[in-house]
C-alpha cells in the first residue's frame, strides 16, 4: 500500500523501520514512554554533554560560540556549531526511535515531543521572564517539567562558572 501512497517508490525509512510507517494519532503508551525516556536518559546525557561543552578545552575551542551572544534571543538557542547540532540531534531522537522500534509512536507523541522541545529551547533564551513564580510555588511539581527564562539568563551572565549547572536537568534544584 506505501508503494501506492509513495508513487511507486519506497522510501528508505519504511524498509528499515517499519513503526515508521502508518502511524496512529494516539497512543497514550508511546506517550508516556517518551516523557519517561526524555526525562531521564535524555536529561541525564544533556546535562553531562552541557557540563562537558563546559569544560575549558571544549568551551574555548567550540562551545563558547553559542555563548557569546550577550542578550540572547529565542533564535540563540539554535546558533551552534555543527557538531553540536549533530550531538541534539542525536539526543533527541532516543525517544522517538525507541517508540518507533517499540510500535509505540504516534504522530502526537513525534509532533508534541519536537514542539515541546523546540518551545523550551525558544522560551528558554527569548530573555524575558513569562513564567511568574508563584506557579512554581502553588504547583511545585512544574520544576520537573520546565526551566525558565531566568536560568538560561542567569547561564549566558555567568558562562564560565559552575552555574552553569542550571541549565538541563539541574533546574529541578530550584
Ligand atoms: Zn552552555
Amino acid at each position: 500500500m506505501s508503494a501506492m501512497v509513495w508513487g511507486g517508490r519506497k522510501p528508505h525509512g519504511l524498509k528499515t523501520i517499519p513503526g515508521g510507517a502508518h502511524l496512529p494519532f494516539w497512543r497514550a503508551d508511546g506517550v508516556i514512554i517518551t516523557a519517561l525516556l526524555h526525562a531521564g536518559p535524555v536529561e541525564f546525557l544533556y546535562y553531562w554533554l552541557h557540563r562537558a561543552l563546559h569544560h575549558h578545552f571544549l568551551y574555548s575551542r567550540y562551545h563558547s560560540h553559542h555563548h557569546s551572544s550577550i542578550v540572547t534571543e529565542p533564535i540563540t538557542s539554535v546558533i551552534h556549531p555543527f557538531a553540536e547540532h549533530i550531538a541534539y540531534f542525536l539526543l533527541f531522537a532516543i525517544p522517538l526511535y525507541t517508540t518507533l522500534v517499540l510500535r509505540t509512536a504516534s504522530i502526537v507523541s513525534f509532533s508534541g515531543y519536537i514542539a515541546y522541545i523546540d518551545f523550551m529551547n525558544n522560551m528558554g533564551h527569548c530573555n524575558f521572564e513569562i513564567i511568574p513564580k508563584w506557579l512554581f510555588t502553588i504547583f511545585p511539581p512544574i520544576k520537573y517539567l520546565m526551566y525558565t527564562p531566568s536560568y538560561v539568563s542567569l547561564s549566558f551572565d555567568l558562562p564560565d562558572s559552575v552555574s552553569l549547572i542550571v541549565i538541563s536537568l539541574a533546574f529541578v534544584y530550584y
